[in-house]
């Protein structure tokens, strides 16, 4: 999952705003941890349209271990149940997860989460050989230089011009961690670049969590979801999420159970003909 410092703005938009609400976080992150599960509750019971399960091959892109089987576990295990070809690619190395824990080994935490990966991905359906790792750095994506952004770019678009999905799922391109909207930007820009048309849907994994007690939060984030009925896949789907072990400590309490309610939700961005 790799938290992203949740009180540190940008470079440039170090606000009063972003001050005040440093100042009233302790106030504020437990009334954002009591309503975020609520909120997404709401979306995926009312605030979303039911939309069907597709037979397309499908790219799932997450930026850490652990955020396709959050975002798109049942979806991946419900396609692979109808023999869909589905890959994986996780953008980042993962390393940073526990960055303010003191004597962590980040290198045995890279492998660790590698393997977590590829468990918790078997599990749902698909194989390791399906499973790609970019190892780019984690905490670090927004601040590529020119080259390593451009490799990552085409080798993106080279998968999905091998691979041609019809499907792409990537977390939201506003999804309030720094590393989210930044592998957004390099799938949208791969996605050009490859030239294939694939029909592209956002899932959110921070946008609820954080988007509530922020100023940023706009109604357009929220609009036009589509829910995914993926109760039964939803048991596999917890075994999944429970093999994610060095992760599920370090989230914020009631983090988990917004996946855990037998529906995705996803924002298509352009949907195949
Ligand atoms: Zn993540």
């Amino acid at each position: 999952m790799t938290q992203s410092p949740a009180t540190s703005p940008r470079p440039g938009r170090r606000t009063i705003g972003h001050r005040l609400q440093r100042f009233l976080a302790p106030v504020l992150r437990p009334i954002r941890d009591w309503q975020a599960p609520r909120i997404h509750r709401w979306m995926m019971h009312e605030a979303s349209r039911p939309t069907q399960l597709t037979t397309r091959p499908a790219l799932i892109i997450a930026p850490h271990h652990d955020d396709e089987t959050f975002g798109c576990g049942g979806l991946i295990a419900l396609k692979r149940d109808a023999g869909v070809p589905v890959k994986i690619v996780i953008v980042t190395d993962g390393r940073q997860s526990h960055g303010s824990v003191p004597g962590t080994d980040i290198e045995h935490l890279a492998q660790t989460r590698k393997r977590e990966a590829l468990q918790a991905i078997n599990i749902l359906g698909v194989t390791s050989e399906d499973v790609h790792f970019l190892d780019l750095p984690d905490q670090g994506l927004q601040q590529l230089d020119e080259a390593r952004r451009n490799q990552a770019v085409a080798q993106l678009a080279d998968l999905l011009k091998t691979f041609r999905p019809q499907e792409l799922y990537v977390n939201h391109r506003t999804d309030r961690h720094p590393d989210h909207e930044a592998a957004y930007r390099l799938v949208d820009s791969a996605v050009g670049e490859s030239g294939v048309p694939v029909g592209v849907y956002q899932y959110p994994i921070w946008l609820i969590w954080k988007g509530p007690c922020r100023t940023s939060m706009r109604p357009e984030d929220l609009a036009g979801a589509l829910r995914l009925d993926v109760r039964a896949a939803q048991e596999r789907k917890d075994r999944a999420i429970a093999l994610y072990a060095s992760q599920l400590p370090i989230l914020p309490a009631g983090f988990v159970e917004q996946f855990q309610q037998g529906y995705e939700i996803f924002f298509p961005t352009r949907p195949s003909a």
